[in-house]
Order: C-alpha cells, then sequence, then structure tokens
C-alpha cells in the first residue's frame, strides 16, 4: 500500500503542478494580466436577486443606473386579518354621507340639490342662448356691431308687438319652449 502510494505520488504531485500552470494561463488568457490573482473566495447565502453575475464587474464599463442600488421594497411584515382591514375601510367618517337635500325641479320633474340649479334645465336655456347667439351673429355679422336698444326673440308664428317697436328683433324659427316667456 505504501509502495502504491510512493510510486504514485510523484505522479500526482506533477498532475497538480501541471494543472495549476494550465489555470494560471488560462486566467491570463482570458482576464489579461491586470487581474488579481485567484484567492480562496469566502461563499455566503444571500437573496437571490443579490447574486448578479461576477462577469459584469469585470466586462461592463457602463455608468451604474439608478436602479441598481434598489433591491429592498417595504413590505409588510404580517397578514392584516379581514376584520381589521373591514374594521379601517367600513369606519364611519370614510362612508359617504347620505344626502338629505335632494329635490324635484318643479319646472322639469328631475333630482336636483336644493340650493343649485337644475342641471336639465339649465342646458336646456344655455343651449337655446347659443342657438339665439348665432343667430344674432348671422343676422349683425358679429358681437361688436349690437344697437344699444333691448332685444326681443320672436319664434315662429309670432309677430311684433306695439312695445316691441324700436327694438332689436331676433326671429327663431322653431315653436316657442315653453319655459321661455315673451315676458
Ligand atoms: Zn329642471
Amino acid at each position: 500500500m505504501a509502495a502504491l502510494l510512493a510510486g504514485f505520488s510523484p505522479s500526482v504531485s506533477g498532475l497538480c503542478c501541471f494543472l495549476r500552470r494550465s489555470w494560471g494561463q488560462l486566467d491570463r488568457i482570458f482576464l489579461g494580466w491586470s487581474s488579481p490573482p485567484w484567492a480562496p473566495a469566502l461563499a455566503m447565502q444571500a437573496p437571490a436577486i443579490l447574486s448578479e453575475p461576477l462577469e459584469d464587474a469585470y466586462d461592463s464599463n457602463e455608468t451604474p443606473s439608478f436602479l441598481d442600488s434598489i433591491f429592498w421594497m417595504a413590505a409588510p411584515k404580517k397578514r392584516r386579518t379581514i376584520e381589521v382591514n373591514r374594521s379601517r375601510r367600513r369606519h364611519p367618517n370614510k362612508l359617504i354621507k347620505v344626502k338629505t337635500n335632494i329635490d324635484v325641479c318643479p319646472d322639469c320633474g328631475h333630482m336636483k340639490l336644493k340650493h343649485v340649479l337644475c342641471d336639465y334645465c339649465y342646458k336646456k336655456v344655455r343651449t337655446e342662448t347659443a342657438l339665439i347667439r348665432a343667430k344674432i351673429r348671422e343676422q349683425e355679422g358679429g358681437p361688436h356691431k349690437t344697437p344699444t336698444v333691448e332685444t326681443v326673440v320672436l319664434y315662429e308664428g309670432e309677430k311684433p308687438r306695439e312695445q316691441d317697436q324700436g327694438k332689436r328683433i331676433i326671429e327663431r324659427e322653431r315653436k316657442r319652449p315653453s319655459w321661455f316667456p315673451l315676458d
């Protein structure tokens, strides 16, 4: 047994020397002369996200991105129970208040808040006003040629009355809306 070991030991040590030399040559070829010599590395257990490939440190000359330094994000340590979550979500301060100031519009019957104009009626009046303005623009050629007299809007089938003499008369080719009285 001893003879066997003695017979093998020169060849084993030679093989080790050969391998070491070959490894050194490979190291010089691939990493260049300036690379640090190989040394025993300290193996540590780390999160998988930290295990970046070591080759990047040698051959990447790019400027480091701000994302490189971000590895950890805030995460809750314990799960909140559904009772806790529902208590938070259904707290009286977070619920929508019940409105008691809703009324019915006396003109059109739509629901509206008591202290504001009815949206439906407001849009109706606004549309009609825009059409009357378009008619005025068409008739007079612009807003700056307005005569300094009172304006009367006459609808289909209406004639200027005695008190309308001398007033500016705008005629519309439609029936008078029920919400737009003549006087
Ligand atoms: Zn209304």
